[in-house]
This record gives C-alpha cells, structure tokens and sequence, in this order.
C-alpha cells in the first residue's frame, strides 16, 4: 500500500497527541489513510471547490480530501485535543487547510469558504441527523452545499435514502428526496473504525437539485410530512386531521387514498397535497 501523504501514519498522530477516543464526543476514528482517500474520492472532483469537513479528529478523512485535491478544506472541530494534530496538516499542505475549533452546531462556516462548496464528513452520531436536517432546510433553495459526503450509521443512512413502502421510509427521505439525489456510495463494517462502533456505518452522498423535484411550499410540505409520519400507523385522515378541517377532500383532490398510511405515500404525492392544502 502507497502512502497518500509524507505525513506520519494516524496511529502515531494519535499516540504523540495523546488522542484517547472519547465517547462523547462520537468518536470513532479512520485510522486508514487509504480507506479515507476513498471517501474523499466519493465526494466528487474537488479540486475546484472549498470543502467543509465537520469533525476532523486527528485528520484522516482530512488528509484524505487534500491528498485528492480539494482546493480548500475548512475542518470544524469541537475537541481541542485535535488542534495540534490538525495544524501539522495545516503546514505540510500551505495554505489549504483552515482549523476552526468550534461546536459544528453553533459557528458560522460560511464566512471562511468560497462557492462552489462541498461537504465531507465522518459525523459524530450524536449530532449528524441535526446538521443534516439543517443542510436541506435552509431558507432559500439551493443551498451553500453542491454535494453532501456524510458518515452515518447504516439505519440513518438506510432512511435518508428509503422508499415508499418500508419501515425506513419517513420524514428524512422526503428531505432528503425532494431537493436532492440521494445514494449510499460505501458501507463499512464496524471494524473500520478505532473504536469500532456497535453498529455498521455507510457514507452518502447528496447532491443538491437545482430545484425541487416537484413544486411545493417548504413550511407547509414539512407540516404535512410531520404530522403524517408522527402518527405513521394511523390511516392519513385521522393523522392529518389537524392540518386541514376539509382533509379527505385535500387527499382525495392530491391523488391519496384517505385510508392509506404515511408510509405508502410517494414524494410526489406528498408535495401534490401541500400545494392542494395551500391552495385552501
Ligand atoms: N473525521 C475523523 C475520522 O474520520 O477519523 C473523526 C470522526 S469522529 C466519528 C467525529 C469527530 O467529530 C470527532 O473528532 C469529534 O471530536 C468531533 N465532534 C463531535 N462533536 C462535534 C461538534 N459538535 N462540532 C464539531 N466537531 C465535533
């Protein structure tokens, strides 16, 4: 196996830097440089792009990206620890690499990046779901992001990615399915990792649409898709009963069985009744 970098392999960063993995801070470490080229591979060509990378830890994936090519990595950090770490991928890489040590869910990223701009991340379990959902809700579509590259558990991954009819299938596929294209790219077994986790992993990849798939209103497409996926078991004139006094019409006029269950429902369904309930 060829070494990506000159750099000393991850085991020993680990040990010089004393980075015990902590648990609560989500962290499973890529201890494999190769295996991390080959996430940042599946991030899509780079080289004409910033790339955000929320939680480099000692740096695998991020000397994975630089060794592809990424223009520009932004890493955002919580654990100080890693700082260190991080800055000696900082010097042998002049210029393309940017630590900010800082809480993914609380600094701003966009003021140090420059468009056309990728995400690329081994997430910390803890607060993956909550970016994600982030990333494909902001205020005007399309976002910041061309592409999304993200680490989940396999279940996570499996529901951002499901289809009507199974139990995956809910609230994270139709934000995810609505704006963007969705594709599990890799799986990953426990033992990747250092920790290895409880559960199997697999990296998505997102790519933004330049419009929706089918024309709705964001507020009330989520209402909709909420109060119907929080009651999934009941039939959707009862979950829905809420949204909309004349609902049974708004289905029935949206194309959807008034006895049929959230599950059963496709995307485009669901936006055909937001724009029906809309229009009421
Ligand atoms: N990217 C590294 C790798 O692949 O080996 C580490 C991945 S580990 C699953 C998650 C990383 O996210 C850890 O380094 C952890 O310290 C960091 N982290 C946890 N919570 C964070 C937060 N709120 N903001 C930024 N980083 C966070």
């Amino acid at each position: 196996m060829s070494a990506i970098d000159t750099l000393p392999p991850l085991r020993e960063v680990i040990a010089t830097h004393q980075l015990s993995a902590r648990k609560s801070l989500g962290q499973n470490f890529l201890l494999d440089l190769n295996l991390t080229a080959k996430i940042a591979r599946q991030a899509g060509v780079l080289s004409d792009c910033d790339v955000l990378e929320i939680g480099p830890g000692p740096g695998g994936l991020t000397r994975g990206l630089l060794a592809e090519g990424a223009r520009r990595v932004l890493a955002v950090e919580k654990d100080t620890r890693c700082v260190p770490a991080l800055q000696e991928i900082a010097a042998a890489y002049p210029g393309r690499l940017e630590v900010l040590n800082g809480d993914a869910l609380e600094v701003d990223p966009l003021a140090h990046l420059t468009p056309p701009i990728r995400v690329a991340a081994n997430l910390p379990y803890n607060i993956g779901t909550e970016l994600l959902v982030r990333w494909l809700t902001p205020k005007d579509w399309p976002p910041f992001w061309q592409s999304l590259t993200l680490m989940f558990q396999r279940e996570v991954a499996d529901r951002i990615v499901a289809q009507p009819g199974s139990k995956a299938y809910g609230r994270l596929a139709i934000l995810a399915q609505w704006r963007a294209e969705a594709r599990i790219v890799m799986s990953l077994p426990p033992g990747a990792f250092t920790p290895p986790p409880k559960v199997s992993s697999a990296v998505v990849h997102l790519t933004a649409l330049p419009e929706p798939r089918y024309p709705a209103d964001p507020q009330v497409l989520s209402r909709v898709v909420a109060a119907a996926f929080n009651q999934r078991r009941k039939m959707l004139r009862a979950a829905l009963k809420g949204v909309s006094p004349d609902i049974e019409d708004r289905l029935l006029a949206a194309g959807i069985k008034p006895t049929e269950r959230a599950e059963q429902v496709s995307l485009e369904a669901f936006c055909n009744l937001a724009r029906q309930i809309e229009a009421g």
